[in-house]
């Protein structure tokens, strides 16, 4: 025969809330690891713009030196001097275009890339204008003059600026893309502190109703299980360890108010004689009809109704002499005889009967609690040799 499966519902359900919080954890983790990665990400996105600008900030310091040179030049008077100037102006161009390609090596938005392609073309054309200063320098005259000022104002100078307005333009693209994303990261970081707290908030309350949904759990099977030790499985009535408990505690309670109780002890008459002839399971069937009887007569809150062995039941009364108990006895069998359950192995009737023992007795100290059953049971037997299917009283003990 295969054992009842035994459910382990708590740890279930425990294993589930520590799954549960275990994933509200690693989210937590992963979340944490997110914001690390992204200001990782906006650190050497500012690192790049940082360089970027300082290249930009170089460049138009080199370009802008280049003009006031090319200004000096043109009012120089002397060739030499002009010359040296020229030198000047030629070594910041070897400057600019280092740091150009530098600028170029890192790497570059679309817009970048079209400012300085632009730049590029721009460079030549520069060279070539200062190239042709240098010459005029060495012919000294007025009108060469004349004509190197109108390449400096008209030509150079204008190229110049161009180049600078270009750098200008990459910096503040720069700028306003880094305040964009200080500002982005500003929103992304508060957001993460509110998941943060939200997963937390989650986190707590999780686990406080994982505990309470386990601590209503282990209390239902706590409960369920105490019901369980106390029950007869059979019949449902209270089971011979409720029963003892009980006549202990209604006897001291008797004891102290000065009450009388009352113990009624049933047994089905030829009992086994019905077994053997309809067969245990209607046996059990039998007993069960005879205890929702009991269970029905002994309906007090106060009352205690058990099974007391095999096909024996007990009634404790409490609060109540021999009159009472007699009374509830009478009803038993009345209800016990209108049921009129068959039993044709049955040597008083050809239904199910039942012989009583009462014992009714106010507590004292000379006596304890074992007293009771003893005399139930006394009374008992003298229902059995007097003809079965009736109730006797036990003398002495009132
Ligand atoms: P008496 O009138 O003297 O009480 O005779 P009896 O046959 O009832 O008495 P006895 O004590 O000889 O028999 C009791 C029978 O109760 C024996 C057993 O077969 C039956 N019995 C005890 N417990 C159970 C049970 O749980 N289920 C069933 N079906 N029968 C039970
Ligand atoms: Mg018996
Ligand atoms: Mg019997």
């Amino acid at each position: 025969m295969s054992r009842p499966e035994i459910k382990r519902d708590s740890t279930r359900y425990l294993l589930i809330g520590y799954l549960m919080l275990s994933v509200l954890f690693a989210a937590l983790w992963l979340l944490d690891t997110f914001q690390l990665d992204s200001q990782r990400v906006l650190i050497d996105s500012t690192d790049m713009a940082a360089k970027k600008m300082r290249l930009s900030a170089d460049l138009i310091e080199v370009a802008r030196s280049r003009t006031r040179l090319s200004h000096e030049m043109v009012s120089e008077q002397d060739i030499f001097a002009r010359d040296d100037i020229y030198q000047r102006i030629e070594s910041l161009a070897v400057e600019f275009t280092r740091l150009h390609q530098e600028l170029e090596k890192l790497p570059l938005k679309e817009n970048e890339k079209n400012i300085l392609a632009g730049q590029s073309k721009l460079y030549p054309e520069i060279i070539n204008r200062l190239e042709e200063l240098s010459q005029l320098g060495f012919e000294e005259t007025d009108e060469a003059n004349i004509v190197a000022r109108n390449l400096i104002i008209h030509e150079i100078v204008p190229r110049q600026e161009k180049v600078v307005d270009g750098f200008l333009k990459i910096m503040r693209d720069i700028q306003s893309n880094i305040s964009a994303s200080a500002q982005t990261s500003s929103v992304q970081h508060a957001s993460n502190v509110a998941y943060r707290y939200t997963l937390l908030v989650i986190i707590v309350i999780g686990s406080l109703v994982v505990l309470v949904w386990v601590a209503r759990l282990m209390s239902n099977i706590e409960v369920t299980l105490q019901t369980q030790s106390l029950t007869d499985g059979l019949t449902g009535l209270s089971n011979r360890r409720c029963f003892d408990y009980m006549l202990t505690h209604i006897w001291q309670r008797s004891l102290r108010n000065k009450q009388s109780m009352s113990l009624l002890l049933i047994d089905i008459d030829y009992f086994k004689n019905y077994n053997d002839f309809y067969g245990h399971q209607e046996g059990d069937w039998c007993l069960k009809e005879v205890a929702n009887i009991i269970k029905q007569v002994a309906y007090r809150k106060s009352d205690v109704a058990a099974r007391y062995g095999g096909e024996e039941f007990a009634i404790i009364l409490s609060d109540t002499d021999v009159t009472g108990a007699q009374v509830v006895a009478d009803k038993l069998q009345a209800e016990l005889r209108g049921r009129k359950i068959p039993h044709l192995q049955s040597g008083v009737a050809s239904f199910v009967t039942i012989s009583i023992g009462i014992a009714a007795v106010k507590p004292s100290f000379d006596l304890n609690e074992e007293a009771l059953p003893k005399a139930a049971d006394g009374a008992l037997y003298q229902s059995k040799e007097t003809g079965r299917n009736k109730a006797s009283i036990a003398s002495g003990l009132i």
